[in-house]
């Protein structure tokens, strides 16, 4: 197995290529179109406990990761991830594999059309095209099959959006930081294009310089990239539709299909729970588990009556399956002193500040151990982050924004989430 690089900057971790944290090596599983057979997210529960910590974070991308591995550990973490097919061949392919993809598209009669096959297509593009190995790390695709569950508020790099065209099923290619231009290309050239565009990308981004698809776009223009690819690109706009967390958490019938959807606090996953809630599920007849972008995850393949009591199963094991759960209108990473970044421990504060915000359908806090906001890279009405002097508070924006208040005590938090909190949350509910 690979010896584990040193910790970097910038640098997105994966389960060749670890990543130092404040409680050990952190391991992200990358599942390919965010799929797990029950076996496989069984064996990332087992290699979490005997070779980690115990804890998994799910990520706001939809990628499981695990905690607190250690150098001696890691060859027997790689092996197990190896035997249940969820390791790459190559560090730099695990690293180009940064794709996420909407959860349900083969169980939704209203998306667009299943994205396996794509997903597979543009997998195998990125391991074997070698004039893609030096894009930056965090270089990301993101496929929409729209339908219940459509992921039109995360960005990408590269964004395709599933369409039934008139012709037949299609992809509409975005660029990041251009939402007005689109190439309409068959899914069966989902591979090239990518590898097209974001060879353009290479080309025109020089080394060092622009890092991501959207300072390069914000430079030259969406027209210029798509030219530099040899796509012909045509004003159609985005989607920007997001999923209702009515939609994730709970059962859910796709015609004679039924899922459930359950959350994880701040995206806190127990292993040993987690291996109990897979075997629940193996007993209740589920046939697969799928990741989503929600910090949450979906079990396949239930009936009606089977998914009630499984229902149960979640919600007594510790996950969260009720939209209405004041949890989920909270996202906070893990604070001190899981991240050597972070100012203090979030956790608890987190916790207690979720218990006093309104009813809401999406997330309406971040709490974030410092200015990176790793947790959430979208704007938030109110984002909290740690400082030496308590907290500082930026309103409708991220992380790295403005603060408009220093220096917040608990106190004085409490206070600001009872009052003014509570009207600005409630003028976004309203969309005033
Ligand atoms: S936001 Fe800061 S404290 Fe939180 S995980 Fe990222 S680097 Fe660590």
């Amino acid at each position: 197995m690979s010896p584990i690089a040193p910790r970097r900057e910038g640098w997105c971790p994966g389960a060749l290529r670890p990543m130092q944290t404040g409680d050990g090596l952190l391991v992200r599983v990358r599942a390919s179109g965010g799929r797990l057979t029950l076996d496989q997210a069984a064996a990332i529960a087992e290699s979490a406990l005997a070779c980690g910590n115990g804890a998994i974070s799910l990520s706001a991308r939809g990628n499981l990761q695990v905690r607190g591995v250690n150098e001696k550990t890691m060859p027997d973490l790689q092996a197990r991830l190896a035997a249940a097919c969820l390791l790459d061949s190559d560090p730099e392919v695990e690293r180009l594999r940064n794709i996420l993809v909407s959860p349900l598209s083969d169980v939704d009669p209203a998306a667009a059309f299943d994205l396996a096959p794509s997903v597979a297509v543009l997998e195998s593009r990125l391991a074997e095209d070698s004039a893609l190995r030096p894009l930056p790390a965090k270089f990301s695709f993101v496929l929409d099959a729209g339908g219940r569950l459509p992921v039109g508020d995360i960005d990408a790099d590269i964004r395709f959006e599933a369409i039934r065209g008139a012709e037949g099923p299609a992809f509409a290619a975005y660029l990041g930081g251009d939402d007005a231009l689109a190439a309409i290309l068959p899914p069966s050239e989902i591979g090239d294009a990518a590898s097209r565009l974001a060879q353009a990308f290479l080309s025109r981004a020089g080394a060092g310089e622009a890092r991501r698809m959207r300072a390069l776009v914000e430079r030259l223009g969406a027209k210029a990239v798509f030219a530099g690819a040899g796509l012909d690109a045509r004003p159609r706009a985005r989607s920007r539709r997001s999923t209702s967390l009515r939609d994730v958490l709970g059962g859910h019938a796709f015609g004679p299909a039924v899922v459930v959807g359950a959350g994880a606090a701040f995206g806190d996953i127990d292993a040993g729970r987690f291996r109990t809630l897979i075997e629940r599920a193996r007993s209740a007849g589920a046939d697969g588990l799928r990741l989503a972008p929600w910090r949450s995850f979906f079990v396949t393949g239930l009936t009606p009556r089977s998914a009630v009591s499984f229902l149960g199963v979640c919600a007594k094991v510790g996950f969260l399956v009720h939209s209405g759960d004041l949890r989920m209108r909270v996202v906070a990473c893990p604070g001190a002193p899981a991240c050597m970044h972070a100012f203090r421990p979030l956790r608890e504060d987190a916790a207690r500040w979720a218990s006093l915000l309104p009813a809401a359908d999406s997330v309406i806090l971040h709490v974030s151990g410092c200015t990176k906001g790793c947790a959430r890279p979208l704007a938030t009405a109110a984002t909290l982050i740690a400082t030496e002097n308590g907290y500082d508070l930026v309103v409708d924006g991220r992380a790295a924004d403005r603060p408009v208040r220093r220096g917040l005590s608990s106190v004085a938090i409490e206070a600001f989430l009872a009052g003014e909190g509570a009207k600005l949350f409630e003028s976004e509910r309203s969309g005033a």
